[in-house]
């Protein structure tokens, strides 16, 4: 069969599908990628059929529940037919066309997905951001993406209305709210009298599918393209290998819908294998509702950022008893080992890092059935080739601290994005020889797992000594004291910088003398990791501040201790 000339639409189906083989093998490089590919037509819609044939298990493709008695199941059929609804609604009264970029500033409703899905069935570039943006987030974003539609919700209607004038682009802004608002169509409405007829674009595989903004933990967030192939085909071997997913599972990644993790956790990787994806609306992020929910729903996998499971230790995990979770991951961020043992010695689950970036979907991961060394990041994950290199793009040996990179010639990886929206200089600056650099820095053992260091701009350089932050971070998570720590470079007139920890304290130390308490850490640190690496300056702190994704922001506090603004 010749991929390229296969019809949409499924019922005008000409030729057999593409299989979860194929795609394995497009990733491979054992086969080409297809000229033509959209998700929800050759993805979606496939398992939609197989719903139809009993091919798959009774479990919805979405599932969503908002903790006040609200829950929302639709399988790939409906998903379908109310994704073509809102296609009609996006082509028809806001008179989108393919490729127009469109923001969508969305809590995790049901909607969120359907208009996804309706994107992608239009050919429209999905723009996704968390509701937490504020007006000059919102000004960044819209201005530099040029958006001509944006879908939100009632919270953030006032701050767009107030940046609105300096957004010229914008045509069109759609309110998803059972109320109306003056100036803004009515999703709600529209979508009722929608028709379910849209027979969706043929799209290259090629095409614009979504631009992720990066999570700015370092500057303004940049805006990675990636297009239908590299997230709808390429994320096939991370959810087999790294999330372990099959059709009977069900997902929950507690992830908000702004970040690239959400389309890696709750879009791609969970349906193109034909799982389900557990939502959770978590207007507010507490441990009592995750612990609640895992109870009360048969959530086979759970995917979180590391700030969540150091927050979860800290409960007694052994009183609650999960219905059917069996596969725990992490992502976003390092992950201490000590929560790593901790999870398992109160769960009896495995955590399973994955290392991504929102350029490149995931690089590194520890994979099912793989040996787990605490601490790593596992190995590269297939099909990527991760290497550790010099500034001059040579590969170096194991044990070597180096950049992590993911070699792009003479072949790119089906995940790999597209570039910087408008920005080629920067796009190009990612390329050092055969290899993409992350920014990050790390290790590789002489068994191929791969050891976080840090972003390249936070590793301190003390008395000539490279100190990774995560190293020191895990040394004194190890301590009772401690919930979490942000290990920076300080002024120091003698050595140039020293290493300076930021702790925040776990509630039974927080009245402790403050003096005592710095010499135990110190201690602790200089007797658990190398002694040089050991903190000389300690600060106790109520929180550590962080992008909204919850990365802890280590450039903030190092500029406050440089006296930078
Ligand atoms: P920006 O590029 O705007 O500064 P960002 O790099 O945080 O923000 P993302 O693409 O969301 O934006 O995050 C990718 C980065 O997150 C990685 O480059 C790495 O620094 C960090 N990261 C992700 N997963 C892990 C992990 N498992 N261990 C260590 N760091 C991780
Ligand atoms: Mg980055």
């Amino acid at each position: 069969p010749k991929p390229g000339s296969r019809h949409l639409h499924q019922d005008r189906q000409l030729w057999a599908p593409l299989t979860l083989a194929d795609f394995e093998a497009i990733n491979r490089c054992e086969r080409p990628l297809p000229e033509n590919f959209n998700f929800a037509g050759d993805v979606l819609d496939q398992w939609a059929q197989k719903e139809k044939t009993g091919e798959r298990p009774a479990n919805p493709a979405l599932w969503w529940v908002n903790g006040k008695g609200g829950e929302v199941k639709w399988s790939f059929g409906e998903l379908g037919t109310l994704s073509r609804k809102a296609a009609t609604v996006l082509t028809e009264p806001c008179g989108l066309r393919r490729g127009d970029r469109v923001a969508v500033i969305l809590p995790r409703i049901p909607e969120w997905w359907l208009v996804n899905v309706a994107c992608m069935r239009t050919g429209l570039v999905f723009m996704p951001g968390t509701v937490q943006l504020t007006a000059k987030d919102l000004l960044y974003r819209l201005r530099a993406s040029k958006a001509k539609c944006l879908v939100a919700s009632d919270e953030v209607a006032p701050a767009v209305e107030s940046i609105m004038s300096e957004c010229p682009d914008l045509k069109t802004k759609l309110l998803v709210s059972p109320r109306s608002r003056h100036g803004w169509l009515s999703f709600q409405e529209l979508f009722h009298g929608a028709s379910a007829e849209h027979s969706g674009v043929r799209t290259a595989s090629q095409d614009p599918v979504a631009i992720y903004f990066t999570s700015g933990t370092t500057g303004s967030p940049k805006m990675a393209q990636h297009s239908q192939g590299s997230l709808g085909i390429g994320l096939t071997l991370c959810g087999r290998y790294w999330l372990d997913l099959k059709s009977s599972d069900i997902l929950w990644n507690v992830s908000d819908t702004g970040w690239i993790k959400a389309a890696i956790g709750s879009v791609f990787s969970p349906w193109v294998h034909g799982a389900c994806v557990f939502v959770h609306q978590l207007a507010q992020f507490d441990t009592d509702t995750i612990l609640d929910t895992l109870t009360s729903y048969p959530i086979t996998t759970l995917c979180c950022a590391p700030t969540v499971y150091r927050m979860l230790v800290q409960r007694d995990l052994k009183r609650y008893k999960f219905q059917e979770l069996r596969y725990c991951l992490s992502g976003g961020e390092p992950l201490n080992p000590e929560v790593v043992e901790q999870w398992r010695g109160q769960t009896g689950l495995q955590l399973h890092e994955g290392y991504g970036q929102t350029e490149v979907g995931i690089l590194c991961a520890n994979l099912k059935g793989q040996k787990i060394k605490p601490g790593s990041m596992g190995k590269g994950a297939p099909p990527n080739d991760v290497q550790i290199i010099d500034e001059n793009g040579n590969i170096l040996p194991p044990g070597k601290e180096g950049e992590i990179a993911l070699r792009v010639k003479p072949t790119r990886p089906i995940c790999f994005f597209s570039g910087y929206v408008d920005n080629p200089d920067k796009t190009a600056a990612t390329t050092r020889g055969n290899f993409y650099v992350t920014g990050d820095r790390g290790v590789m053992d002489n068994d191929g797992y791969f050891w976080f260091v840090g972003r390249a701009d936070d590793v301190i350089i003390s008395s000539g000594y490279r100190i990774g932050p995560f190293e020191v971070e895990s040394a004194l998570l190890e301590h009772h004291a401690v919930v979490e720590s942000a290990v920076v470079s300080s002024p120091d007139p003698i050595r140039g910088e020293v290493v300076k920890a930021f702790v925040v304290l776990s509630a039974p130390f927080k009245s402790s003398d403050p003096e005592k308490l710095t010499l135990e850490l110190q201690d602790h640190v200089k007797k658990s990791t190398a002694p040089y690496k050991y903190p000389r300056k300690v600060e106790f702190v109520e929180s550590l501040p962080k992008t909204i994704t919850g990365k802890i922001r280590r450039n903030v506090l190092r500029d406050h201790e440089w006296g930078r603004t």
